[in-house]
């Protein structure tokens, strides 16, 4: 997508290890209306899907997901990072291994917002290993859920998550997906 791609190139912010800094209008600072524009572009490209649920991972999914929520005209749940999860049978839970903080955590929903009924798109702001989206995609299973798609604002597509998971079957549309980047330059080279 052409304006979040000049978008990056103007705000983003190349860091070492791998690291795109975009919170000056995706995950701090939020423009929503790009995030209109990004849920528009979605809307296209799943078009004819019976998607009735957003789904994402809090917290720097939810800005996205809510906007996009609201054009599908749909519900939106994100998943909950917690220290203690409760065995009780009301919860799916997962663990996730969180590539910013280099952590493992654990992340719930409650089966109140997740069944068997639901055709969910999954939406989150970065896909780098895809340890967050396999997370995502593992609580839908256990819910009995069906994944219609997984939208992305921007992929790292030097790392591997986001080919392992279209080499899986998934309808994986990805916004911007970033092929390098070098942060002495500050140069980011996209897939076309
Ligand atoms: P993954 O689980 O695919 O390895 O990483 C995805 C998660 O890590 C995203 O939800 C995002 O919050 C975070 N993330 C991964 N790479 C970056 C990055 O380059 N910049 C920022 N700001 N977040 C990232």
């Amino acid at each position: 997508m052409e304006l979040l791609e000049e978008r990056i190139r103007r705000d983003g912010v190349v860091k070492a290890g791998g690291v795109l800094k975009v919170d000056a209008f995706l995950n701090h600072q939020m423009d929503i209306e790009l995030f209109s524009q990004m849920a528009e572009e979605w809307k296209r490209l799943f078009a004819g899907k019976p998607i009735n649920k957003i789904l994402t991972i809090e917290a720097s999914g939810i800005g996205i997901a809510a906007v996009v929520a609201h054009h599908f005209g749909v519900p939106v749940v994100f998943a909950k990072k917690t220290q203690s999860i409760n065995l009780d049978g009301t919860m799916y839970s997962t663990r996730i291994q969180s590539f910013t903080h280099n952590r493992i955590y654990d992340v719930i929903v409650s089966t109140r917002f997740l069944g068997p009924d639901d055709h969910v798109l999954i939406i989150d702001d970065f896909l780098a290993n895809g340890c967050a989206l396999r997370g995502l995609l593992e609580i839908c299973e256990s819910a009995g859920a069906t994944v219609e798609g997984i939208g992305i604002a921007i992929e790292k597509g030097f790392q591997p998550g986001g080919d392992e998971l279209r080499e899986a079957g998934y309808d994986l549309q990805s916004l911007a997906i970033v092929e390098a980047m070098d942060p002495a330059t500050g140069a980011i080279e996209f897939r076309s």
